[in-house]
C-alpha cells in the first residue's frame, strides 16, 4: 500500500468530515495534505496542487506567508491565551481599534461601526448578531422576534445559522429544530433579469413582506454583494442601498455578513463599500487572519451598543465563546490587515480578478458552461449539468491535473489566494478547460 492510500484508510476508519457522505469518501480519492506554501498544497506523496479556492476561502494572500508566520511566533513568545471574560489583553484591544478604523463609512451616513465583539468562527458571530438584534429590539421597547433572510443565503451551520439558510438540504433535515425566520427573494440575476432589475425585484418583494410583518421584524441578514455558498452569485449594489433605506424606514437592523467577501477579495476592503452603505452590524471571519487561525468579529455602532449599557444587569449581552479574541489569532489578524493595506490587496483583487475574468472568457462559450460570474477574485462557473455530480467530476479531473477545487453543486468555485501570479492563473484556467473536456468529451 502506498503512503497516500494508507493515510486515506486511516482517515476513513476514524474521521467524520463536514458535509460528507462517508460511504463515498474513499472512492472519491481525498487529498491528504501535508504542507502548503504560496498558492500550492503538497500531499503526503509529494504531489503539488494549486489551491484554487484558498482553502475554502480563508487564505487571503498566501500559505506560509513569512510576515504572518513571524506575527504568530512573536505573539507566542509573549502570550498564548488569556480570556476575554472579565479580563482583556493588548492584542485584542489593538485589533478592535484597527477594525474600527478600517470599518466602512458611508457618504452622508453618520452611522459608524465603533464597537467590536469577537467570536471564534463565522457561525459564532452569526448567532451573536441574531441574539443581539432580538435583544436590541426588546431593550429599545419594541420587542420583535422575526429575522428576515434571503433565498440562496448561507450564514453557517449552527442551529441559528441553519435557520437562515436559503433553502438547502439542512433546512428540510433539521426543520423542526430551527428558528422562526422568513425568507425573501434573492437579488442575484435570474429569470432573464439584468442585475439592476433583479435587485429591484428583490427589493419590491422585500417591501411587500415588510408591509405585512415589519412590526415583528428585528433584523434582515444579507451576504454583502455576493451570495457565496449559494453558488457565487454577485448582485447589484442598489439592493444593499435599498435594504439600508428599508431598515431605517421600518426600524430593524441591517446585518451584513462579510464572512466570505470581507478583507479585500471582492476588490474593496469590505464588500458593503461597493454600495457605499454602513450596516448596523457587520460580520467578518474567514479571511480575517489570512487563513492562519480561526477568528471572527462582529462590529456594531453606538446606536446599537448604547441600548445594552445600563445599570440594569439584565440588559447585558449574554453571549461569549471561550476562545474568542485568542491573542495569537488577534496578532495574525493585525498583521494580515497591515498587509492588506500595505500591499493594497483590494487593488490586487481587482487586477487579478480582471486577469482571471479575461482568461475565463473563452470558457463562457463552452457548451458545458451556463454562466461565469465574478466579483473581484470570487468566481463561479455554473455548469450546464447534463451529468450527475457534474461539478464534483470536473473537480476530480482537475485534481488529477494538479489543481485543488471544490464545487457547490453544479458551480465550480475559484477564489485563489491573492498572491497567485498571472502565470499560475493561466495554468489554473487551462486545467479547468481541460477538465471540462475530460468530463464532457472533446
Ligand atoms: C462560511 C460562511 C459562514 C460561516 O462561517 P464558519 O466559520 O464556517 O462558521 C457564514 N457566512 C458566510 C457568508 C460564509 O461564507
Amino acid at each position: 500500500m502506498n503512503e497516500l492510500t494508507d493515510w486515506q484508510f486511516r482517515d476513513a476508519r476514524t474521521v467524520w468530515h463536514p458535509y460528507t457522505q462517508q460511504q463515498d469518501w474513499l472512492s472519491d480519492n481525498p487529498l491528504v495534505i501535508e504542507r502548503a506554501e504560496g498558492v500550492w498544497l503538497t500531499d503526503v506523496s509529494g504531489r503539488r496542487y494549486l489551491d484554487a479556492c484558498g482553502s475554502l476561502w480563508v487564505t487571503t494572500y498566501q500559505h506560509a506567508d513569512p510576515r504572518l508566520k513571524a506575527a504568530v511566533s512573536r505573539q507566542l513568545e509573549a502570550l498564548d491565551h488569556s480570556t476575554f471574560f472579565g479580563a482583556t489583553h493588548t492584542p485584542g484591544i489593538r485589533l478592535a481599534e484597527r477594525l474600527v478604523e478600517l470599518a466602512p463609512s458611508g457618504e452622508g451616513d453618520d452611522r459608524r461601526l465603533t464597537r467590536v465583539f469577537f467570536g471564534s468562527d463565522g457561525a459564532s458571530v452569526v448567532d451573536a448578531a441574531l441574539k443581539l438584534a432580538y435583544q436590541f429590539s426588546v431593550q429599545s421597547g419594541r420587542p420583535r422576534d422575526l429575522i428576515l433572510h434571503l433565498e440562496n443565503s448561507f450564514h453557517g451551520d449552527s442551529i441559528a445559522a441553519s435557520s437562515i439558510m436559503g433553502g438547502r438540504q439542512s433546512q428540510s433535515t433539521y426543520g423542526p429544530l430551527l428558528l422562526n425566520t422568513h425568507r425573501t427573494t434573492s437579488p442575484a440575476p435570474a429569470d432573464g433579469l439584468d442585475p439592476a432589475q433583479a435587485a429591484a425585484r428583490a427589493l419590491d418583494d422585500l417591501e411587500r413582506v415588510l408591509a405585512d410583518c415589519h412590526q415583528r421584524c428585528c433584523a434582515l441578514i444579507v451576504e454583502a454583494m455576493i451570495q457565496a455558498a449559494g453558488g457565487m452569485l454577485p448582485y447589484h449594489p442598489s439592493f444593499l442601498q435599498g435594504c439600508r433605506e428599508l431598515a431605517d424606514r421600518y426600524g430593524f437592523l441591517l446585518i451584513c455578513d462579510e464572512i466570505a467577501a470581507g478583507v479585500a477579495r471582492t476588490g474593496q476592503m469590505w464588500a458593503t463599500e461597493h454600495a457605499g452603505i454602513v450596516p448596523d452590524i457587520m460580520l467578518c471571519g474567514k479571511g480575517l487572519t489570512g487563513g492562519v487561525l480561526p477568528m471572527s468579529a462582529l462590529l456594531t455602532g453606538d446606536h446599537v451598543a448604547d441600548a445594552f449599557t445600563s445599570p440594569d444587569t439584565t440588559k447585558t449581552f449574554f453571549h461569549g465563546h471561550t476562545y474568542a479574541a485568542n491573542p495569537l489569532a488577534c496578532a495574525v489578524a493585525l498583521e494580515n490587515l497591515a498587509m492588506a493595506e500595505e500591499l493594497d490587496l483590494p487593488a490586487v483583487a481587482r487586477a487579478k480578478g480582471a486577469v482571471l475574468g479575461a482568461l475565463l472568457e473563452p470558457l463562457a462559450k463552452h457548451r458545458a458552461v451556463r454562466d461565469v460570474r465574478r466579483l473581484g477574485v470570487m468566481t463561479g462557473i455554473e455548469l450546464a449539468a447534463s451529468l450527475p455530480r457534474a461539478g464534483f467530476r470536473v473537480c476530480a479531473a482537475a485534481q488529477e491535473r494538479g489543481v485543488w477545487m471544490r464545487s457547490l453543486g453544479d458551480v465550480l468555485v475559484i477564489m485563489p489566494p491573492l498572491a497567485i501570479t498571472e502565470e499560475e492563473l493561466a495554468q489554473l484556467t487551462a486545467v479547468v478547460e481541460a477538465s471540462l473536456e475530460d468530463v464532457f468529451g472533446g
